[in-house]
């Protein structure tokens, strides 16, 4: 049999779906084409990619024209180059086509190939380009470029699937339009800058690629605003970043991005940079060099040591910065000061699911990774909302939907993908124990459980079938606000297309029940059979850039790096082993409970926040601030005078993540080599150095030349999760942990054999009001959380012209509550909860149900973390923002009426 195809001559192995054009590929023969791009569906429009089949009578378009055996194909005939010449003059005298006028952005492949075919000499014709759509801070539209490819309408489609393009009119009248207006700032754009990567002519371009770049270097890293991790190319010139692209066939973001990866870096050279150590000295803060600023810092670590012990001291380590310096400033405090009080913000995010995942899988990570997205059969997202806070996922998520995988949303707001959802379960914030615990009834009761699997690989099987007699639907409605038959649908969908994927968040998390919401969503997880099962499990969404590798590192008061427990004799001795000081077994304090020891005057006398600004951050602002009011020592390694800067004793100017060596590790375990693309401005030293600088004057010689030298040292006290990660080998995607060996290649699927704890953890846990539920005179529950615009509390993004898409932050409130409050859009009205208050402004929406509010914390002009309270998570000491207890004035101040 035939298995071979001919091209000009040469033959070409042919397989099924494979087209002429691939096949060209594999031979390195160029054909020309306009409209096609290799990550889209064919689009078949140009006809310039036509080529001669022999026995054809016509020529066929090689872009969607599947290779047949025996096929005798020829790429470049006279007859051919005629039609493409052809092709090339009709598009360039259609319609509003003048890109070769004077003022034209006409550019990239169709340029070219006007050149190549001489229809063009390089001499742009006088006249009068389109005006430019300057509407939106980073894209532009010069529509006299356009060729109506429609690569632009498949790209924003079939990746972002944002449907943000229309092409009006036919034939030669045919033009490009932005959703229902003529304006980029009007469309529903989300800016993911996927159609300026694939417009061939330039007519779509942005404000990156109107600056020529003369000496362009190449360097490629990885994102470092949130926990998916995409690989980025950021061209550099004299210092400065010029433009950041994807790199296109990374494994974690397959050539895409997001608005904040792609264009929000102007942070770098923000005006008020921290460019030198700063001291505080008769209230205010002055300028200082890096020898007294490591000095005092050494003098003032050792002086209340010795006067109120070890366990007065604290450390944040920053899930902005790397693994390495993450690492580096436990090992300090365990080590040298000899206290576990080390967390990171973890504690204030993922403690929950870290915890929960740990105690009833043996791993406190996700078991799942992003390629499930295009491999399940059923997608359950549970408070997360991807496509603002983890754009590239959500974007995935939503494909995956627009391709009929069946997708259940579960959060309080009606997010975006919920219009993409089979089912949207809007339930009250903070009642996901409850909702879980009767699907998890639906389930059992309905006889739709994976039993086999239930009972082969987990254990308490039968203490949870006990434990679901007792709960009543009707009372998991009332509870929830969720109608008994939707939560039956749901049950049901998920059962019917199990295994499924369960990708949650801090809507899970941030709760009194944070750790038991997660649990039982396990249950759900272990019920159907899902965990350790290709394309199914567990996946939370990390939130910050590094916060999984934060927590991995030993940035947790009671475990070392790796997850091994502190009071675990042989786990010491290997860390005296490497470290060569014993680290103390008294398991330390949380972040949170740091904070509240430091607010009463207590335990905690120091603390060193590596990039936390935990005024903005952290629940409960006013007790906040006068924990930070009562302590003697402050450090802050920032890159910005952030709100907790202002309080600190000393400030270290920090290097941010396009300006640093070291790994990052996403919310798939996958560690990733992040690279310096510019050099950091004035003094700014990168956070591991200063470490080692300040072990050093409290007598440690580390002697690591780099931070690949200090990850050598993490593979070896964590050998069981990071024993064969080397620099050497994360070219070119990382390596997913558990990486046990030098050979392992990574773990896409954990606990696929068995969970990592033996059997699987099956929890009868019944759900618990929080003390923000029916609070009298507080009629509202808020929650709080992100939009796609910001990060965080917009320390980076608020310095770049992300500003002028969004500039302050909103209450949503639904358009009846506000009706009955006699507020209106826009207007600014006062918000107090038992802890606080503040003045915001109003947006009316119809994504929150009435009696629940949204507002976000990236302006610390807000305050939103003024309304948050003090309850935590009993488990995981993790604070609840997802559902405080508001109510709503018009008349001004809540505290005086
Ligand atoms: Fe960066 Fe996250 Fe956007 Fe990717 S999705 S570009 S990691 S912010």
């Amino acid at each position: 049999m035939i298995n071979k195809a001919t091209i000009n001559g040469k033959e070409v192995p042919v397989s099924s779906g494979l087209t002429i054009l691939d096949a060209a590929k594999v031979l390195q023969l160029e054909i020309p084409t306009l409209c096609h791009a290799d990550h889209l569906q064919p689009e078949g429009g140009c006809r310039m990619c036509l080529v001669q089949c022999e026995g054809k009578d016509r020529p066929v378009a090689s872009c969607h024209t599947e290779i047949e055996p025996g096929m005798v194909i020829r790429t470049h005939t006279p007859e051919i180059e005629s039609l493409r010449r052809t092709i090339l003059t009709l598009y360039e005298g259609s319609g509003e086509m003048t890109g070769f006028t004077e003022g034209s952005v006409m550019s990239g492949r169709f340029r070219d190939l006007m050149e190549t075919y001489r229809l063009w000499n390089g001499e742009s014709e006088p006249g009068e380009p389109t005006p430019t759509d300057e509407s939106h801070p980073y894209l532009r539209f010069q529509a006299d470029a356009c060729i109506t490819c429609r690569l632009c309408l498949n790209v924003c489609e079939q990746v972002q699937g944002q449907f943000v393009f229309g092409i009006e009119n036919r034939g030669p009248h045919s033009r490009l339009v932005f959703g229902a207006g003529d304006e980029f700032a009007e469309s529903p754009c989300v800016a993911c800058g996927a159609c300026i990567d694939v417009c061939p002519t330039g007519a779509l371009f942005d404000v990156d690629r109107m600056t020529i770049v003369e000496e362009a270097k190449h360097t490629e890293t990885v994102c470092g605003y949130c926990g998916v991790g995409c690989r980025l190319d950021v061209v550099s010139e004299k210092n400065r970043v010029r433009r950041i692209d994807p790199v296109r066939d990374a494994a974690v973001n397959r050539g895409h991005l997001c608005v904040k990866g792609r264009y929000a870096h102007a942070w770098h050279h923000s005006e008020d940079r921290l460019t030198t150590p700063l001291i505080r000295e008769g209230g205010s803060l002055r300028e200082a060099s890096w020898e007294e600023a490591l000095q005092y810092i050494t003098d003032r670590l050792n002086q209340i040591r010795e006067k109120f012990g070890p366990d007065s001291l604290g450390a944040f380590t920053s899930s902005r910065s790397t693994n390495e310096a993450c690492y580096l400033l436990q090992k300090l405090f365990r080590s040298v000061i000899q206290t576990n009080n080390v967390d990171c913000c973890a504690r204030v995010c993922h403690s929950s699911t870290a915890l929960a995942l740990q105690l009833v899988t043996g791993t406190g990570a996700a078991s799942a990774s992003y390629t499930d997205f295009e491999k399940a059969g059923c997608i359950v997202v549970a408070g997360a909302n991807p496509t603002e806070a983890h754009p590239v996922a959500g974007a995935r998520i939503k494909q995956a939907a627009l391709n009929g995988v069946p997708l259940i949303v579960i959060d309080p707001r009606r997010i975006e993908l919920a219009e993409y959802a089979d089912a949207h379960l809007q339930l009250l914030p903070g009642t996901n124990v409850a909702l879980f615990n009767g699907m998890a009834k639906v389930l059992i009761e309905e006889n739709l459980a994976n039993l086999e699997y239930a009972r082969e690989r987990t254990e308490g099987l039968e203490e949870l079938v006990e434990f679901l007699e007792r709960v009543s639907l009707t009372e998991v409605s009332l509870i929830t606000g969720v109608a008994e038959d939707e939560i039956v649908f749901a049950a049901r969908l998920i059962a019917k297309h199990a295994p499924a994927l369960f990708v949650h968040g801090l809507g899970l998390s941030e709760l009194m029940q944070g750790t038991a919401s997660v649990m039982t969503l396990c249950n759900l997880g272990m019920l159907t059979g899902s965990i350790g099962k290709p394309g199914a499990g567990m996946l939370p969404l990390r939130g910050q850039n590094n916060v999984q590798g934060s927590a991995d590192m030993g940035s947790m008061p009671t475990h070392f790096t790796g997850y091994q427990p502190v009071d675990d004799p042989d786990v010491r001795a290997l860390f005296q082993e490497y470290w060569g000081e014993l680290p103390p077994t008294k398991p330390g304090l949380t972040s949170t409970l740091m904070l509240q020891e430091a607010a009463k005057g207590n335990q905690i006398k120091g603390l060193w926040l590596m990039g936390e600004d935990v005024v903005q951050s952290d629940p409960n602002q006013t007790e906040v601030v006068r924990a930070l009011e009562n302590l003697d020592l402050i450090i802050v390694q920032d890159l910005f005078i952030s709100e907790t800067a202002k309080y600190a004793h000393v400030v270290l100017p920090a290097c941010g993540f396009l300006e640093q060596e070291g790994t990052f590790t996403n919310g798939e375990r996958r560690i990733q080599h992040v690279r310096p693309a510019v050099e950091a401005p004035g003094e700014s030293r990168p956070d591991w150095v200063v470490v080692c600088q300040v072990a050093e004057l409290m007598g440690r010689s580390w002697n690591y030349d780099s931070p690949a030298d200090v990850m050598e040292e993490i593979a070896k006290v964590a050998p069981n999760l990071f024993g064969g990660v080397r620099y050497d080998r994360l070219a070119p995607d990382g390596l997913q942990w558990p990486c046990p060996t030098s050979s392992h290649p990574g773990t896409s699927t954990v606990h696929e054999e068995r969970f990592l704890r033996g059997k699987g953890k099956l929890v009868a846990v019944d759900y618990e009001a929080s003390p923000e539920h029916g609070v009298e005179g507080f009629d509202y529950l808020l929650v709080t959380g992100r939009l796609l615009e910001h990060y965080n509390v917009g320390t980076m993004t608020r310095r770049t012209p992300q500003q002028d898409l969004i500039d302050r932050d909103e209450l949503e409130i639904n358009p009846i509550d506000a009706a009955n409050e006699g507020i209106r859009e826009g207007e600014t009205v006062s918000l107090g909860s038992r802890w606080g208050e503040i003045d915001v402004p109003v947006r009316l929406s119809t994504r929150i149900a009435p009696g629940t509010l949204f507002l976000t914390f990236h302006y610390p002009e807000s305050n939103t973390n003024r309304l948050t309270g003090p309850t935590l998570d009993p488990q995981s000491k993790c604070p609840q923002f997802k559902a405080t207890a508001v109510r709503i004035s018009t008349k001004g101040s809540l505290i005086h009426d």
